[in-house]
């Protein structure tokens, strides 16, 4: 596991760094959460390695979300869309058992059991050059402001069967959201998301 991750990261010691981050900030009263992306050389074994650890650590959520090939990162270690559902088909046989912070529905389009549109206005990135448009993951267009942002992006040519650079993402900043679009349009995945939540 620490290999795989140092090798991710491309640097040695980051895996022992963060760990030793989360347990100084769990001993300090913090509330901790992680964000785990999967990628090809990602192990499931090492998943649920993962969790043990970080659920051992007090960490009081997890997010787990398939990498995508954005322009920054090295493409040959990210993810078809076949890969990332039956990586996150396996997964699912233990999942559960930990602090997963994943929507139940967003793990189902994750499993390929639905279909789910791109929200990437749902969470908008800001960095040192401004706001990201469309998206976290790919910058067509950097703006002042967020208000520019959202009105001047036309989101609905953006996504999988839109622009070809989207066919494989699934990520988490753009369909989590959607996951709460579609529970706010059937009562059953909306009672589906509250037990969720208070759960
Ligand atoms: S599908 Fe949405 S979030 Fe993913 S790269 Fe395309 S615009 Fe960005």
């Amino acid at each position: 596991m620490e290999e795989t991750h140092d090798h991710i990261v491309a640097r040695p010691g980051v895996f022992e760094i963060a760990v030793r981050a989360i347990a100084v900030a769990k001993g300090e009263g913090h509330r901790v959460t992680t964000n785990t992306t999967i990628y090809r050389e990602t192990d499931v074994d090492e998943i649920r390695e993962m969790l043990e650890l970080v659920t051992a650590l007090g960490v009081d959520g997890v997010l787990l979300s398939p990498a995508f090939g954005y322009e920054a990162i090295d493409k040959s270690v990210v993810m078809t869309r076949d890969e990332i559902i039956a990586k996150f088909r396996a997964i699912q046989s233990f999942d559960t058992r930990y602090p997963v912070l994943t929507s139940p529905i967003y793990r189902e389009f994750l499993r390929g059991e639905r279909t789910l549109t791109c929200h990437a206005w749902g969470t908008v990135t800001r960095n040192p050059y401004g706001w990201k448009g469309p998206c976290y993951l790919i910058t067509d267009q950097v703006h002042e402001s967020c208000h520019d942002l959202l009105t001047q992006t036309n989101f609905d040519d953006y996504g999988p069967g839109r622009d070809p650079r989207c066919e494989h993402c699934m990520m988490h900043s753009s369909f989590e959201p959607a996951a709460a679009d579609a529970a706010a349009s059937s009562i059953r995945d909306l009672l589906r998301m509250l037990r969720w939540t208070v759960t």
